[in-house]
């Protein structure tokens, strides 16, 4: 692979059908590549066993080469490489920064909503909304994980965020794009927000934010351009690449393509699914002006060999 020194990627979850956001996403992130010269890379976000399908794949694949999107190597799928991202878990176990964490979604909420009702105080949420992690199994004695382990209890990897950010305090990341208060150049990251991430489960040895931390790096991603709603997990990222001495890409949030009603789109909402739009007979140079990408996609796109990059 003639690899140039910048290296960008688009990284789609096969767990729905692509929208017009990610028309817009894919569109914008392989102009800026093709713009600067670097190297374009696909990859298959699929960890997530229950709601991937191979169905889904191809046609994320077949609507990108639609709109004119092509890529440079072989797509990396997440799924075939879960042994990196134990490694990472491992060495972050060895650090003594993640504990096995035994309370359920409904267990938090219900933490929660008793320590409103017996201070009167709110319980802090992530920026995503969910409420923190109470984080009181982080204080288990080594016999009594491993008893509950052994018992076939349910638990989750999770971050000790606050010795984490102990160890690698006053992080910033590089923004190209702009921040939710539309400030770009060196942000300060703010992981603390997040509380106690998941980081890795029962059955699997990752989630999102390991999974993408580690193939950046393994990937030699230089830019990762990618929508708003990403912004504030960048601070995590950042955090999980100092801990585990990765190198930090540059980062690119842009705005969000947001449907009628004013809201994100989603991936179940079929009307603006790409697949739709196409079954309803628009064709490319339709899609791309809905998205602000008036024209042809450059004809280069379509002469690279499809076979190679499979
Ligand atoms: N797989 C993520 C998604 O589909 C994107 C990950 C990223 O760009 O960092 O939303």
């Amino acid at each position: 692979m003639d690899l140039t020194s910048a290296v960008f990627r688009f990284a789609p979850s096969p767990n729905g059908e692509l929208h017009l956001g990610h028309a817009y996403s894919a569109l914008l992130n392989h102009k800026m590549a093709r713009e600067a010269g670097a190297t374009f890379l696909l990859r298959i976000e699929d960890i997530d066993r229950a709601r991937c399908t191979k169905a889904y794949e191809q046609q994320l694949e077949d609507d990108l080469f639609f709109l004119g999107v092509d890529w440079d190597a072989a797509p990396r799928r997440q799924s075939e490489h879960f042994p990196d991202y134990a490694a990472a878990l491992e060495a972050l176990a060895d650090e003594e920064l993640i504990y096995p964490a035994f309370m359920s979604r409904g267990d938090i909420r219900v933490h929660a909503e008793r320590h409103i009702e017996e201070t009167g105080e709110p319980w802090p949420h992530d920026p995503d909304g969910a409420p923190l992690y109470p984080g009181l199994d982080r204080k288990l004695s080594t016999r009594e994980r491993e008893r509950k382990m052994s018992d076939g209890e349910r638990f989750a990897w999770r971050l000790d965020m606050e010795a984490a950010v102990e160890r690698v305090p006053a992080l910033t990341f590089t923004e190209t794009g702009r921040s939710h208060e539309g400030v770009s150049g060196e942000i300060a990251a703010r992981p603390l927000e997040w509380g106690d991430v998941v980081l890795g489960r029962m059955e699997m040895p990752t989630s999102y934010h390991l999974a993408v931390v580690v193939d950046d790096a393994l990937q030699g991603i230089t830019d990762v351009v990618r929508g708003q709603d990403l912004f504030h997990a960048t601070s995590v990222h950042r955090l999980l690449q100092a801990l585990l001495g990765l190198p930090a890409p540059r980062y690119h949030h842009h705005d969000l393509i947001l449907g009628a009603d004013g809201r994100k789109l989603s991936k179940s909402a079929r009307d603006t699914s790409l697949k739709a739009l196409r079954e309803a007979g628009l064709g490319v140079e339709d899609i791309r002006r809905m998205v602000g990408f008036p024209g042809r996609p450059p004809a280069e796109c379509f002469s690279r060999a499809r076979s190679a990059t499979r």
